[in-house]
């Protein structure tokens, strides 16, 4: 099945030359218990649920599956481990900073197993995970662990005869409801800032990834964290997801997934406790390519943004804008491209595109692609599953997009490129900003004047210029509109893991 040609996905061009790191033969899964206290625990009400492999089909093993009572086991560990006379709450800053980058340390060891469990959960390709997922995992925790001691407070001028200064403080129990297209690294972007500014976690990994977190339980033992501080309950969205987001004994959940589950989340952290909420959410992602662009870099990096992870990201470049008088050579490399992207075994290193997460998801994209052939969509390759092979779908590349059909406002969450053309700035600015998201943006141009003014104009929290899916730790991510709440990474991420508490004294004596 696997097919020659260049890989979408930076890591490399054509057939990568060996070595490479190869993934290792996993014979038993080690975790796939409930982790709460630093300890192994089975579900209260004695039930499992199976993680398929997608690529195969096959059931890796069971999961203890996690309900509302083993969500409260886990919130009860997690408020006795954030107590004010806990040890994590009476650590020195800089040992919480050396814990996170401890279990850096850990992950880094056991990095190509946790690749391969990636790889094999979630179906996504070995060196995608090794290099991507892997290295966005540990630069994360070494970056919040650098925090650690930096959380500093305010003074504020007032009269002279009061004393005013802030102190950033944990909120508590943190709630962490995580997908399953990036589950390590999404997992790392939401426990990295919660621990860092002294929080405790209870973490729902999705039902469809949940491996590599259980293996992350183990080194957060092994890396000395104390019981409670990090808890994880794999299961179900509408069973253990919905009880961490209505559960009165959490202060504040982080969620990343959809924006109708989104809602849900928000509406039961309103009708629960008011817990804060942070929420990052689905994108239709414009990239805009102007005619004086680099086409061949354009090219790649909006076919990157398209195709990464199968199309399973809610940065993925779903609606490509390109220039009138560049269109129809953009149109003609970006099938070429397509056609050659290597598809297979994703624990195959050389595979650059692995199979759709599950059933459902495959079936949708598939309806989805359905839909723009009917509306009138050119559909210039792919389109169709590969026969035989379950999940795997054929990159799909559609022009002559018109902004009023589905696959032009839905999230597809799938292998479909989008390709639509522009008359002028103004324009593709115009039809950038119609949509309800508003998540990532990228633009192609040679001129910066044009890059500054078109990205002042988009309506998004990331703009990308001439790359795409340029994330990192040190940079803010999160949505305008109805792409989300808040924003993770960064130093603005530590914003939503404190609360702020203004003290004022008043001075008997001033001069
Ligand atoms: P997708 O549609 O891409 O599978 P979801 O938003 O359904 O994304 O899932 C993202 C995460 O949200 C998963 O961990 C899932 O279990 C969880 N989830 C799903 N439904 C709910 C819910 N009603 N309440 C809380 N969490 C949920």
């Amino acid at each position: 099945m696997a097919q020659n040609g260049t890989t979408v996905n930076g890591v490399s061009e054509g057939r990568p030359a060996m070595p490479f790191p190869q993934p290792v033969k996993v014979q038993e899964i080690r975790h796939n218990k409930i982790f709460i206290n630093n300890e192994w625990h089975t579900s209260i009400k004695g039930r499992t649920f199976p993680t398929f492999n997608p690529a195969t089909g096959v059931k890796i093993c069971d999961v203890e599956e996690a309900d509302k009572a083993d969500v409260d086991k886990a919130v009860e560990a997690a408020k006795a481990a954030g107590q004010r006379t806990s040890p994590w709450r009476k650590m020195d800053v800089s040992s919480r900073g050396r814990l996170l980058h401890k279990l850096a340390d850990l992950i880094d060891r056991d990095r190509v197993l946790l690749a391969t469990l990636e790889t094999m959960d979630s179906g996504k390709p070995f060196l995608h995970a090794f290099f991507i997922d892997l290295d966005g995992s540990i630069k994360t925790l070494r970056y919040f662990a650098g925090w650690a001691d930096k959380i500093h407070g305010k003074t504020m001028p007032v009269d002279d005869s009061f004393m005013c200064f802030t102190k950033h403080e944990p909120i508590g129990v943190c709630g962490a409801i995580i997908p399953w297209n990036f589950p390590l690294l999404m997992f790392m972007w939401k426990i990295a800032p919660a621990l860092c500014c002294g929080n405790t976690v209870v973490v729902k990994p999705a039902e469809q990834t949940p491996l590599t977190a259980l293996h992350v339980g183990a080194l957060i033992k092994e890396a000395g964290f104390p019981p409670g501080v990090v808890n994880i309950v794999p299961g179900f969205g509408p069973t253990a997801g919905a009880a961490i987001a209505s559960h009165m004994g959490i202060d504040k959940v982080a969620f990343t997934g959809s924006t109708e589950v989104g809602q849900l989340i928000k509406e039961a952290a309103a009708k629960s406790n008011l817990k804060r909420v942070t929420l990052e959410l689905g994108g239709k992602n414009p990239c805009i390519v102007f005619a004086d662009s680099d086409l061949k870099l354009a090219v790649e990096e909006s076919q990157k943004g398209a195709f990464f992870n199968q199309g399973q990201c809610c940065t993925a470049a779903s609606r490509v804008f390109v220039e009138e008088s560049v269109y129809q050579e953009f149109v003609r490399r970006s099938v070429e491209s397509a056609k050659n992207i290597i598809i297979g075994d994703p624990l195959d290193p050389r595979t650059s595109h692995g199979p759709q997460i599950d059933q459902q998801q495959f079936d949708k994209i598939l309806e989805l692609i359905e839909s723009g052939k009917r509306e009138g969509a050119r559909l210039e390759c792919g389109g169709v599953a590969i026969q035989d092979t379950g999940l795997f779908l054929q990159p799909t590349v559609f022009s002559d997009v018109g902004d009023h059909m589905r696959i032009a406002k839905e999230e597809i969450f799938g292998p479909v490129q989008c390709i639509f053309s522009f008359k002028s700035q103004q324009e593709a600015i115009e039809r950038a900003n119609s949509s309800e998201y508003g998540l990532v943006a990228a633009v192609f141009t040679r001129s910066m004047d044009r890059a500054l003014a078109v990205t002042a104009a988009l309506e998004t929290g990331t703009v990308w210029v001439n790359c795409y899916n340029a994330l990192h730790a040190q940079a803010p991510f999160g949505g305008y509109k109805m792409s989300g709440n808040g924003r993770e990474l960064g130093e603005y991420a530590l914003a939503e893991y404190s609360e702020v508490k203004a003290v004022t004294i008043k001075l008997s004596e001033t001069l």
